[in-house]
């Protein structure tokens, strides 16, 4: 079997697509990268001021310590300088309480979830990589050949090994993945990964045909970075499931079929794959598909081989993942973390970069916290204040498309291209510790945790809880006309829509009452006395009381406290405020034109019925002090 015939792709959306070729508007290339380009500019300016705070700060910050008596700094070596380990690195260096050792086999960090843009424009390196840190810690180059109960033993690129003794331990060396997607030992320095993304640039411009192997969030992203920048290029994926994206946001990967239908790529759904070469995929049933390139986009693997003779290899779990307990130790070993790519916790949470650092930040604090002999934090519960950790993804269609997911939540289009931009030029600030960096992160995590845990939480029974049929349908009730639209899928947006409907109504409502407080008698004796002389007792004790119900009731409600007991009797004094229009003026034509125009005497009062009834039976929504309503 030769390269693929027109008969055996598939276009994505099933019925046979035109080939497109569709590159980006130039009005939208000039907007992002005039975007980008103002955002850069603003955060240079911050962090030039920051770093000028920070060295103004510094020399009280010394003084300071050198006035404390500390123990002996604890020893902290960790493992792994990526999403994991320089999060944790960053929370635990500069202190007097434990020193640090971070160890890499690179001299470098590399923004992974950008990596796959170097195949198009190989000298994006630089933009995804920086230096790794060495001011606050000790920096050590070199692999982790293994490691025993108390120290662990690293290999330099002589080839010279060393033990690294530590008091606690934190494994972070994450995963691997198809070259040359993540950085391997052979690429030590910052010139061996650009001469390897600069031969795979210069393979990829010299093919016509590209076969990406699985159709998941990593073979969109590489098929939306190719057709970005080669338009023409002919892209099939080749996947055993049937379409792509399988298990995602369905929004996201309705918004990415559409996108990539449009640029003509296609699917070889439903088959599985016996072996991938360099040009050629063969199939189980025997057929062989070749095309000018290959690119392998599945098939990640916890990095545990180097672990295997260590006395954590009890604790191999899924695919040799190291399994930890609540506190990400590994069981049995208080002193040794263990989070990222390369451990399984209970949660089973997707492996992402961002999940890595939440766990590192755990880790960080349970290192913390035992050495000043406190309790322990439970993950996630102890980072997040949640009994999950938000599900956040960016997806991006080459440089001027991408999606973004929160808890469900997704959102897309040319501006969530600009925000992965700023993700990611932030995250290699904070990698290489500049301060815009680290004060983006700290106040973008705090905001995540928040918001994960109030207005934005994880569906208790979403995409990744529903079989798939359960979340086709789910999502096929609740589907708008355009997708940007699908934000308002979130309930926040009824609650947000509850709270503003209580303030304007008791705005509206309170000067009633007010009213009747600065002039009881005209409402006792002309209204009270006159329209309901059937009520018991002095007309004054109903002028107060439903000034009472007015005024009391508008606060009830507009904080959201007794919100359902306050809209009862609201919508009770309303009808009675109805009553006393319909004796007075009659009925006014209604539902017709008032006589005399304009609107019926009683309107308002019927509409704060309406209201009124609304929250009685509705409650006041999520934001309200007893969101109960009573
Ligand atoms: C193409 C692609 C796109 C992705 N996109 C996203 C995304 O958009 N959003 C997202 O959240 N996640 C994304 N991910 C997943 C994300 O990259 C990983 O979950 C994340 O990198 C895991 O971080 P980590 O710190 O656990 O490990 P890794 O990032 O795998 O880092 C491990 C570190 O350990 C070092 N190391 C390895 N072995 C040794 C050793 N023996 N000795 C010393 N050092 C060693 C490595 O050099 C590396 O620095 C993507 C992944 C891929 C492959």
């Amino acid at each position: 079997m030769g390269a693929l015939s027109d008969d055996e792709r598939q276009p994505l959306g099933g019925a046979k697509s035109a080939q497109g070729c569709k590159s980006p508007s130039l009005f939208r290339v000039i907007l992002i990268e005039s975007v980008i380009y103002l955002l850069w500019a603003c955060l240079e300016i911050v962090n030039l001021i920051l770093k000028i705070l920070e060295l103004m700060y510094q020399p009280f910050h010394a003084c300071a310590g050198l006035l404390q008596k500390n123990d002996p700094p604890k020893h902290v070596v960790i493992v792994g300088a990526s999403f994991g380990g320089l999060t944790a690195q960053r929370e635990l260096s500069g202190r007097r309480d434990v020193k640090v050792t971070l160890i890499d086999f690179k001299s470098y960090f590399e923004y992974t979830p950008g990596a796959l843009r170097c195949f198009v424009k190989p000298s994006f390196l630089s933009e995804l990589t920086c230096k790794l840190p060495s001011s606050r810690n000790k920096l050590l180059i070199g692999a982790m050949t293994g490691a025993t109960e108390k120290a662990v033993v690293v290999q330099d690129a002589e080839g010279v090994e060393q033990q690294v003794k530590f008091d606690y331990l934190v494994l972070a060396v994450g995963s691997t993945y198809a070259d040359p997607i993540k950085p391997t030992q052979s690429e030590q320095t910052l010139a061996e990964r650009q001469f390897t993304w600069t031969s795979a640039a210069a393979k990829l411009e010299r093919a016509n045909t590209v076969i990406i192997v699985g159709a998941g969030p990593v073979g969109v992203e590489l098929a939306g970075e190719i057709l970005t920048v080669y338009p023409t290029k002919r892209v099939t994926f080749v996947d055993m499931a049937t379409t792509i994206l399988p298990g995602f946001d369905e929004a996201a990967a309705t918004y990415s079929r559409a996108w990539l239908e449009l640029r003509g790529v296609e699917l070889m759904g439903g088959e599985p794959i016996e072996r991938i070469g360099v040009d050629t995929v063969l199939l189980k049933s025997g057929i062989e598909l070749t095309a000018d390139v290959v690119y392998k986009c599945v098939g990640v693997m916890p990095n545990t081989d180097m672990l295997k003779e260590s006395p954590f290899a009890q604790k191999f779990g899924f695919r040799n993942s190291i399994e930890v307990n609540d506190y990400l130790q590994v069981e049995g070993h208080s002193r040794v973390y263990c989070v990222g790519d390369m451990m399984s916790h209970k949660s089973r949470e997707l492996k992402l970069g961002h999940t890595a650092e939440v766990n590192a930040h755990l880790a960080a604090h349970n290192i913390l916290n035992s050495v000043a002999g406190k309790p322990l934090l439970k993950y996630p519960n102890g980072v997040t204040g949640a009994d999950s950790t938000p599900k956040i993804w960016c997806l991006s269609l080459g440089r001027y498309d991408a999606c973004l997911g929160f808890n469900g939540l997704v959102l897309s289009g040319w501006w969530v291209a600009v925000m992965k931009w700023m993700l990611e030029w932030t995250k290699v600030a904070a990698a290489g510790e500049r301060p815009i960096g680290i004060l983006f992160w700290k106040v973008a995590d705090g905001m995540s945790n928040w918001l994960g845990r109030t207005l934005l939480r994880m569906p208790k029974k979403g995409p990744d809880t529903m079989s798939t049929e359960e979340a086709v349908l789910a999502d096929r009730k609740n589907t708008f006309p355009h997708l940007m639209l699908d934000i308002l899928k979130n309930p926040v947006w009824a609650d947000l829509g509850m709270l503003a409907m209580r303030v304007i109504t008791a705005l509206l409502i309170i000067h009633h009452g007010l009213d009747k407080l600065e002039n009881p008698d005209t409402f006792s004796n002309k209204i009270i006395a006159v329209y309901f002389p059937f009520l018991p007792g002095s007309p004054y004790f109903w002028t107060y009381l439903s000034a009472g119900f007015e005024v009391v009731g508008s606060f009830c409600i507009t904080v959201g406290i007794f919100a359902r007991p306050a809209a009862a009797l609201l919508a009770g004094t309303m009808v009675n405020a109805i009553a006393f229009h319909l004796m007075k003026f009659g009925r006014q034509s209604f539902p017709f034109n008032p006589e005399k125009g304009g609107a019926y005497t009683y309107e308002p009062s019927l509409a704060f019925l309406g209201v009124s009834a609304y929250i009685l039976l509705a409650g006041p929504g999520k934001f309200a002090l007893r969101p109960n309503g009573f």
